[in-house]
């Protein structure tokens, strides 16, 4: 009997150690999901349509995302200390700024400067004072897996926040992400929901997943990235990621490579890949520009989440002057840029106290930098003053 239990032991043991040996994350079956939802077709015509209009010359510039990462625990070791989450944010602020030393990995391909950072949120969809963590205790089991997670803690407004859930995901699969706008995905479940021992580097952190990875691999999908293979259940050489400087791949691969599929030597190092925390080290400009497009035209009010974070707005001693005026406005207002700044690149954005933007202009000429806001009703507004080299906002009132 004793050697049986021992057997089981074992035998248990191997499949656990089987399971977690291999990354593997859910996104390919969504994807499979959302494409039998009716209105797909829908989706991807729109979708497609407002990323090929999207212009190429968008302000590249640094977008910070407040975070809110909602621990869900059954075991008070899933309860993850705030270190391991801070471990994660420093993981993601080197990742999407291509700050992280092992960028080396990536041999021969091009490394992009997403220009993403992430912040913990300071308030809470309240505006009450947070720390961009909330922590509740379940008796659930695998609560990520059977996405009992939404029901029990819904998403922070998902136009302000990215929500992480931190949960107990069971041995089958790391992480999951949504892409925008999917349909049949709920606003209380869009985020990206990530194993308990898959996120950070420090405290239940365990190799070959202890260096942040998957949550910076489920953030690629979030905003849109699929795996190189074309996130397909079926991949093959005519699948595809839908980004150019990817070589298509005819499948997933786990070791670290060199692999070589479909005529082409694959990209093993990017984030989007299979292989272990170790082995990746970038995005690429391609997916970068994917990335921000859909941030863009999908996620757009986002890229304004950071100025719910600001409490008094103040320019920081190397931030160039930006002058708005008359401040409180009726009709128009004016705004007054620092010299010698290139005026075919400012763009001017108004976003409303919900994080909409109501008016988007870009400037291309030394005069007419006046912007009508008649139509808008009377309230706060922040004005949103940036091209490729600064950005400045400010809060702007309207009577
Ligand atoms: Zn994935």
């Amino acid at each position: 009997m004793k050697q049986l239990l021992l057997l089981g032991i074992v035998i248990l043991s191997f499949f656990s150690t089987a399971a977690q040996a291999e990354r593997t994350c859910g996104f390919d079956v969504i994807q499979e999901r959302i494409s039998q939802h009716p209105n797909y077709t829908n989706y991807l015509t729109n979708k497609n349509l407002s990323y090929k209009n999207f212009p190429k010359s968008k302000a590249d510039t640094v977008i910070r995302i407040p975070v809110v990462v909602h621990v869900i625990y059954r075991l008070n070791s899933e309860n993850i200390s705030t270190s391991q989450i801070n471990s994660q944010l420093a993981v993601l602020n080197k990742d999407f700024r291509k700050l992280n030393p092992d960028t080396t990995n990536a041999i021969g391909w091009s490394k992009a400067d997403v220009k993403f950072e992430f912040i913990l949120a300071t308030k809470d969809p309240n505006g009450n004072l947070s720390n961009g963590i909330t922590r509740t205790q379940t008796a659930t089991d695998n609560i990520g897996l059977s996405n009992q997670y939404y029901n029990l803690v819904p998403a922070w407004n998902r136009d302000r926040y990215l929500n992480i859930w931190v949960c107990d995901i069971g041995p089958s699969i790391l992480g999951f992400a949504y892409p925008p706008n999917a349909p049949g995905v709920s606003a209380q479940e869009d985020g990206v929901v990530i194993g308990s021992t898959y996120f950070g580097t420090t405290g239940t952190a365990q190799s070959p997943w202890n260096l942040g990875r998957t949550t910076t691999h489920e953030i690629g999908h979030f905003f849109d990235l699929l795996h190189p293979w074309g996130s397909d259940l079926n991949p093959s050489c005519s699948t595809d990621d839908l980004v150019s400087d990817t070589p298509n791949q005819n499948g997933p691969e786990y070791s670290c490579g060199p692999r070589f599929s479909c005529n082409s030597t694959d990209q093993m190092s990017n984030f989007l890949q299979y292989v272990d925390d170790v082995c990746m080290g970038n995005f690429t400009l391609g997916q970068k520009t994917r990335m921000r497009t859909a941030l863009y035209t999908q996620r757009d009010s986002l890229q304004f989440g950071a100025l719910f974070e600001i409490t008094s707005l103040s320019e920081t001693p190397l931030e160039p002057k930006v002058l708005i005026y008359p401040n409180p406005s009726v009709e128009i207002f004016n705004v007054e840029l620092p010299k010698n700044t290139l005026l075919d690149k400012v763009e001017i954005e108004v976003i409303n106290l919900a994080g909409k933007l109501v008016k988007c202009e870009t400037k291309r000429g030394i005069n007419g930098l006046i912007i009508n806001i008649d139509t808008a009703p009377a309230g706060v507004y922040f004005v949103n003053v940036r091209n490729g080299e600064f950005s400045s906002t400010k809060k702007l009132i309207k009577h």
